[in-house]
Formats: C-alpha cells, structure tokens, sequence
C-alpha cells in the first residue's frame, strides 16, 4: 500500500518550464466536460474542471504535506509490511523546492518513500540523489525520456541535463528504478531508444514504462490544446506494440508500455488471453441486451472476452473513435452511429461526460434508451501492471468484469 504525500503544482508552471511534449501544453479554458462527479443536474464539478488540467493548486507547503500524511496514517492505521509513502504532485516533484526538507521529516516516520514521476529536471546537483536516497527514497519513478543530454535538455528543457543523468545514475545503481519516456516517432525512438535502454540496463534500473506520445483529440487531448506538436504523426497502436515487445525482448528490464502492452502480464485485458479463459468460467451469466461503449483499444479485447463468455448475442461493444475509454467526451458520443447501438448503452465509468448530457446525445433518434455507467476500470494500465503479479492482474479484471455483467444485467434489456 502506498500513502500518498501530494505536494501540489501545476504542469510546466512548477517543472521549469514545459518539456516540449507535455499534454497540459497551451491548455487555455475550456468549457466544462462533465464526468461522474458532476451533481445530476450541472454539467462541471471540480474534477472535470481543475483536476482534470491539474490546476488546482501550487507546491504546498511541507509541514503541510507532513501533516496530511500524518493524519492519513492516523485516521487508516495501515498493517501493510509493505507501506510507502509516495511523494507526487501535479507539477514536477523534483522541482518541489522543500524535497530535501520533506524526505528529512518524513525519513522520522520510518517508512520507506517513493518518489512518483518525476523528470529529474529539478536536480542541478547529482549529490541530491544521494541525500534523498539517505532520507529513505527507495523507489523513484523517473522520467528518462533519453538517456542522450541532448535531447533532454531540447525536449524537456532540462537545464542540466548532464546533473539529472548522473542523479538517475546514482538510483539506478543503489535503488529501485521505474524509468519512464513519453516515445515520439522520429525523436526518442529508433537507436536512441536503444541506447537509452543499454545505458538503463547496464546502470541497474528495474523497469522502463514506455508511453505512447499522444496529439490529437481522438488520441486523448481533451483540453482543446491539440495539437500538441506540429507535424508530428505518433505511432500507430499496433507499431507500438510491436515495439514494447521489441525492447522487452532485447533488455534485461522489466519492459510494459501503455496503451499497449504488458508482455509479462498480457494487460490489457489479460482475460482475452485464450490461456486464462478458465477464469471466465467464474463469472455470472450475462442475461440481458446490451451494448458496451468504449475506446478503440480496449474494444477488440472487450468483444473477444465477451465471445468467450458465450454473450456475443446479447452484448455488442462499440468503439468510439477515442482510443482510450476513461476519455471518452461528449464529441465521441455525437459521432456514434445509433443505429449500432442496443436500448441499453454501458460506457466507461470514467468517461468525461454527464449522464444527462450522454442520455441525450445517445437518444437523438427518438429511441428511449438507458445509459449507464459500467466499472472505473476493466484492466489495469502499463504503469500499474509492471508493478503486479499474473494473479493480481487476472484478480483485478474479474473484480472488474463481474462489476460489468451487475450492470450489463440490472440495466439490460430481457427478452423472451
Ligand atoms: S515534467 Fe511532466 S508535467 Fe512537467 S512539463 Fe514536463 S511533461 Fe509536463
Ligand atoms: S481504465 Fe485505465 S487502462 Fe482502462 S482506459 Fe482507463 S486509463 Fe486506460
């Protein structure tokens, strides 16, 4: 379990500036998307206003981020032998000016600290790695992006590419290490991919979470502020699976990416795995009509799971032309061809949209229809994944499916 210690910050405002590929880039104000959050009868709340640009807040305080911490271990008492607290904030936590002051106060609670993402560009001196692992850092999230100075400090504006190199360095070398990159065609990819993970490798970091780099809307820039870079076209989904698979092959580091995928784990959606079909024989029968709405990655393996489980003729999943479910908006929703959908549409539970607004966009046709919101999550991503065993993931998709098939059967449509 890990306690969260979020010392606030806004994007590229508290990271020295935007890295070039940042998706907060150019976010002006946008009209409010909705979500589940929303009250029943106002479209926008905080979460699909400020949350969801990060803009709630700058670097809190440090007292206050102890004392938060504090009382969150009060109030839960957590027994977990495998406790952390995890120092992250929606700007850049190594730019958090009190780190050092923050790892001493908490390094008096004993327990051990992760640093969440981070892109190290607030690190002009390597000897910081050092004090914060003495202040009981065990684990960091690091966003490499490239192991090449260069591209550092053009991509990222790292001013000093060179100190927050030789800092990862020094994690890699003395503790566990998530290294991070956002893979942009033609930038970060190709030999330099290569050369980054040998050097990561051969330092000893532990894992590499590669990120697909999003542009455009239907990719998942939601905020109006895309394009985020001119001209360039970001890897298609099958080309960059193909290439988390390449470099998990070719190193000794525990490789997953996102969207796609997790080689180990099989997510997304191990459950589609023809191997893991035994599980599906656990879960409740589908009994009414439905159709499941959701992004265009996730949907082929919905609809092959949902072959499995003997449903397709009661279920069809539709993709929307958004690749990932959680952000799925309105304009999604005024693209659907209605005439695909069934008198009863699940969408993801996430979804940026209100269900006033969902239920009347999805009933222009005239037709009544029940719109319903199905689980948070159905599968877990490759952040999350690199982290769990086979069995956890499998444990997390049925607590997720069995959610699905409650709701597929509660607002379904019955026949006969
Ligand atoms: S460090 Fe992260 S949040 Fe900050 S500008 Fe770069 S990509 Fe954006
Ligand atoms: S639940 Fe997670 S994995 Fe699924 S679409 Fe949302 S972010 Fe992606």
């Amino acid at each position: 379990m890990q306690i969260m210690a979020d010392v606030g910050g806004r994007p590229g405002i508290d990271c020295r500036g935007f890295c070039k590929y940042c998706y907060f880039k150019g976010v002006k104000d946008f009209p409010p998307l909705g979500c589940k959050n929303c009250p029943p009868n106002r479209v926008g709340c905080e979460t699909c206003t400020l949350e969801v640009a990060e803009r709630k807040n700058e670097f809190l305080p440090p007292f206050f981020v102890l004392s938060n911490v504090q009382t969150t271990l009060m109030m839960t008492q957590p027994q977990d032998k495998n406790l952390k607290i995890n120092i992250s904030g929606g700007g850049d936590v190594s730019c958090y000016p009190h780190l050092q002051e923050l790892t001493e106060g908490l390094k008096n609670l004993g327990i051990p600290i992760h640093l969440g993402y981070t892109s190290g560009k607030g690190i002009d001196d390597p000897k910081i790695a050092t004090r914060l692992i003495n202040n009981g850092v065990d684990e960091v999230t690091f966003t490499v992006f490239s192991c090449n100075p260069k591209l550092r400090r053009e991509w990222m504006r790292d001013k000093k590419p060179e100190a927050s190199l030789e800092a990862l360095k020094i994690f890699c070398e003395t503790i566990e290490v998530h290294a991070a990159a956002v893979i942009i065609p033609g930038i970060n990819d190709g030999n330099e991919l290569l050369e980054t993970c040998a050097k990561l490798e051969e330092w000893g970091a532990k894992a590499l979470i590669m990120m697909r780099f999003a542009n455009y809307g239907n990719q998942g820039i939601i905020l109006g502020n895309d394009p985020i870079l001119e001209g360039i076209e970001p890897h298609p989904i099958d080309e960059f699976e193909k290439l988390v698979r390449k470099i998990d092959k070719e190193f000794n580091l525990r490789v997953t990416g996102t969207p796609v995928c997790d080689p180990k784990n099989k997510t997304p959606f191990a459950l589609a795995d023809d191997k893991n079909k035994k599980y599906l024989e656990i879960l409740p029968k589908i009994k009414a009509e439905a159709t499941i709405l959701t992004g265009k990655v996730a949907a082929p393996y919905i609809e092959k799971i949902i072959k499995n489980l003997g449903a397709q003729d009661l279920v069809n999943v539709y993709p929307t032309e958004k690749d990932i479910g959680c952000l799925i908006t309105r304009k999604d929703l005024e693209k659907v061809d209605l005439s695909q959908i069934k008198e009863t549409v699940i969408i993801p539970g996430r979804a940026f949209v209100h269900e006033k607004e969902a239920e009347k966009i999805l009933t222009r046709d005239g037709t009544d229809r029940i719109i319903a919101r199905g689980p948070d999550k159905l599968t877990v991503d490759g952040e999350m994944s690199g982290t769990l065993t086979k069995y956890d993931v499998i444990e997390r998709e049925m607590e997720g499916f069995y959610e699905l098939i409650q709701a597929i059967n509660f607002f379904g449509v019955r026949r006969g």
